[in-house]
């Protein structure tokens, strides 16, 4: 069956879409607005002689308990792009040199656009017609999977209600995320802080992809509030309780700024219900809204849009 099909986002829900209707020896097209692929599996480069190092500040790390990810996750393994990370129970993962790492070789036949932006979906005939504002020219796709986090989802959506409602029922949390770095190799931090339930403006704080390029995480309560704050007051917060947390560790380590990333939709805090599909047109929704606030889910519900497009398309 030879059929034209779009996946906006390229995300892990974009790329599961994607593999899947592959699996199905169908091929897709997948724009995304970014730089780069992952969406929130977020990570940001440092060159230094020649060498890249790695932030993570999106998805610290992934889980892997259902068994079409189980197998992925396997896959990456043995191919050595994706390693266990710590010893967790149950475990937890990532990529094998970065978390770009995992999603670069995940999707190496897959057919990726980045920085173009998807503006509108109408409905045509049987169609589903889609510009961007890259190529800006209307293009007619047999079958579209839309993969943005629910609120943004909710715009390209105008001409579909019933995708509309079900988008409307999610809510996110956000998450400030503050990227800093030591000057050297640090010998007496361990790579990972967990602070979820402890008090302070911080959930987690782990290294990247070595011990020198850091990610602090703050939580939602401080997050949802910082939305609309000043930048700099944010990091000064953030960056003067990170080095209360570091220094009693290794004083003499000097902590140096390096960005700061405002997620407003961050966590899924409710996920969705409704149909994924619309009942009349061949498109669909995935993302984590549909299933749950993580990297495995957001695979998942990717995976079950694309046998309902396949469905669709029969
Ligand atoms: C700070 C943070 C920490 C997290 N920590 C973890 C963790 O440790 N473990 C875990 O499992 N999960 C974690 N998560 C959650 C996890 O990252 C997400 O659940 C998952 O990555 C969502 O994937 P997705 O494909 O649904 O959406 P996204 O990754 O958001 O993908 C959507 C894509 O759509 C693109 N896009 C948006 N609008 C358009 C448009 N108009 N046209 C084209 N493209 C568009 C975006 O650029 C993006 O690439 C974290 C998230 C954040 C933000």
């Amino acid at each position: 069956m030879s059929k034209k099909i779009l996946i906006i986002g390229s995300g892990i829900a974009g790329i599961s879409s994607s593999l899947k209707l592959k699996s199905y020896g169908l091929e897709t097209t997948i724009i995304d607005k970014g730089n780069f692929i992952g969406g929130r599996i977020g990570t940001r480069e440092v060159k230094i002689k020649d060498k890249s190092y790695y932030f993570y500040h999106g998805a610290q790390f992934f889980n892997a308990k259902s068994d079409n990810f189980q197998k992925i996750i396997q896959n990456g393994i043995n191919k050595k792009y994706i390693k266990e990370y710590g010893s967790f129970s149950p475990p937890r993962y990532r990529g094998f040199e970065s978390m770009r790492d995992f999603l670069m070789n995940l999707s190496q036949n897959l057919n990726i656009t980045q920085n173009a932006k998807v503006t509108r979906l109408i409905p045509y005939s049987d169609k589903i017609c889609a510009i961007d504002n890259k190529n800006s020219i209307w293009q007619t796709y047999d079958g579209v999977i839309s993969t943005l986090p629910a609120p943004q989802n909710i715009d390209l959506m105008k001409e579909f209600p019933t995708l509309k409602k079900t988008l409307k029922t999610a809510s996110y949390d956000a998450c400030v995320a503050l990227m800093f770095f030591f000057d050297k190799d640090p010998k007496n931090i361990p790579h990972f802080f967990d602070y979820y339930n402890k008090q302070g403006i911080l959930s987690w704080m782990a290294a990247g992809s070595n011990l020198r390029f850091w990610t602090a995480h703050a939580k939602a309560a401080f997050s949802n509030k910082s939305l609309n704050k000043d930048r700099v007051l944010i990091k000064n917060k953030i960056f003067s309780e990170i080095q209360k947390i570091i220094y009693p560790f290794e004083e003499n380590l000097k902590i140096n700024f390096h960005s700061l990333q405002v997620w407003k939709y961050a966590k899924v805090t409710k996920v969705s219900s409704g149909p994924q599909i619309d009942p009349k047109f061949p498109i669909a929704i995935a993302g984590d809204f549909m299933e749950g606030p993580n990297v495995e889910s957001a695979f998942i519900s990717g995976d079950k849009a694309a046998d309902l497009i396949f469905k669709r398309l029969q």
